[in-house]
């Protein structure tokens, strides 16, 4: 599907012009194509498993938008739900059914979420998640950690510090150092050190805050029994468990990860792939902490946009359709079987590599004999490593996230025939880069 017209532009030109009016001439730093060098390539449009090149060129993307399509780029129902809703309003910020839809439809396949509030991106959606776990418990801390990402919230922005267990730092510009105190940062994979660290906090610590399906420093799969002891722990003394499935929540399954580890967090909060592609996130989860949240109760949050109806109907329509087909059950076998094959691949032509996955998710990185579960597990030399495969695989039409540290993502529109197809192109790639 090649073009055969004159390229009107090429991302050269436009990242020469973005360059002189957004920073880094981008709207998100992993746009930048920085830890993978190069130009960003530019896209002008996309359908389905494809991306169209702003010279032409058309890729097989397996960034998916960094998580949201998970139907893939303008399914057909999903596109005719927007095409018409773009015809009813395009905001009230007033009450409208639209949201009540979304918000039933999941409050009543999701029991542990009562009721929730809808925001327009994750970030807001774990910001007020944290706000209201302080607001609800009149404690101050919070506790995260390291390895797991929740948006760009000034408190969850740090880093352990050195010296005593748990102690924060910042981890941006920008973030300071008394916001960083507020924060408490363990390690993933160690029972003991989480424990010791909410036994000495336990009087200031309002909520501890987990991806429970790490996926925004690599794939850091973790032991069931770990997460079981985070819950256990947090009830025990009486801290809120907040699971941040932003990337995982509709995507590992209906539920997200507390549905495939049959764990109940008191609050969870959902962005992604919630939203079809629009901008919607969610906090949610027991009634009787939500109610906390303003106008029924103190703590105060709200958004102009917030629910806006196209997102809610994008939303709805792309969960029902997931839901009608049994995606998550396809998806899942496509996925076990292109990270299989890409594992063959890369060992042939790279070296020992891993491809670990779960549902639709996966991520490369080099085998060292053991599975990685914290991103200090990560070796130094994975950045670099992965800069070559990312050019090769681009230049042959294949487009991954632009940074070793992000997962990729199958969307349902991957259908085994352009996974064949591209495995082919991943070979081609290899063969001649290698
Ligand atoms: C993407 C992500 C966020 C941030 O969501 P944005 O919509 O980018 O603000 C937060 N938490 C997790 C787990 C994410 O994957």
């Amino acid at each position: 599907m090649s073009s055969q017209t004159t390229p009107q532009t090429t991302s050269d030109e436009l990242f020469t012009r973005s360059l002189k009016v957004a920073p880094g001439g981008v709207h998100s730093p992993v746009r930048a194509f920085k830890s993978v060098g190069g130009i960003p390539q530019f896209f002008a449009s996309a359908k389905g498993a494809y991306l169209k090149g702003v010279e032409g060129k058309q890729f097989v993307d397996f960034c998916q938008s960094f998580g949201p399509l998970i139907l893939g780029h303008l399914d057909d129902e999903v596109l005719d739900v927007v095409k018409e809703s773009v015809h009813l309003a395009w905001s009230f910020g007033a009450c409208e059914p639209y949201s009540l839809e979304l918000a039933e439809w999941i409050t009543s396949r999701i029991p542990w979420v009562e009721k929730l509030r809808f925001v327009s991106s994750g970030t807001e959606a774990v910001m007020s998640a944290i706000r209201l776990a302080r607001g609800y418990t009149k404690k101050n801390k919070i506790l995260k950690f390291s390895g797991c990402y929740h948006g760009h919230v000034d408190s969850l922005l740090v880093k352990a510090g050195s010296g005593l267990a748990g102690l924060a730092a910042s981890d941006s510009s920008g973030v300071s150092d008394n916001t960083a105190r507020e924060t408490l940062v363990a390690p993933l994979d160690d029972e003991k050190a989480f424990l010791d660290i909410v036994q000495n906090n336990k009087n200031d610590l309002a909520a501890v805050i987990i991806e429970p399906l790490p996926a925004n420093y690599g794939l850091l799969l973790q032991r069931k029994e770990f997460i079981k002891k985070i819950a256990e722990v947090c009830k025990q003394n009486s801290v809120l468990l907040i699971f941040d499935e932003v990337i995982s929540g509709f995507r590992v399954a209906l539920g997200g990860m507390a549905e495939v580890l049959d764990i109940r967090p008191d609050l969870v909060t959902y962005g992604k792939v919630i939203g079809g592609g629009f901008p919607v996130g969610c906090y949610g989860g027991k009634k009787e902490i939500m109610d906390f949240v303003a106008p029924s109760g103190p703590v105060y949050q709200a958004g102009t946009l917030s629910a806006n109806p196209i997102g809610m109907r994008a939303g709805l329509a792309t969960l029902k359709k997931v839901e009608r087909e049994k995606v998550y059950q396809t998806l899942e076998m496509r996925t076990e079987k292109f990270s299989f094959e890409l594992e063959k691949l890369l060992c042939e032509y790279v070296g020992p590599m891993k491809v670990v996955h779960q549902a639709s998710i996966f991520w490369m990185h080099s085998d060292s004999g053991r599975s990685i579960r914290r991103f200090e597990d990560i070796s130094k030399d994975h950045a670099e490593n992965f800069k070559k495969i990312f050019h090769a695989l681009l230049d042959q039409g294949v487009y991954l996230a632009p940074s070793g540290y992000e997962v990729g993502f199958l969307g349902y529109a991957h259908t085994e025939s352009i996974l064949h197809e591209s495995l082919a192109k991943i070979k081609m790639a290899l063969k001649s880069s290698f």
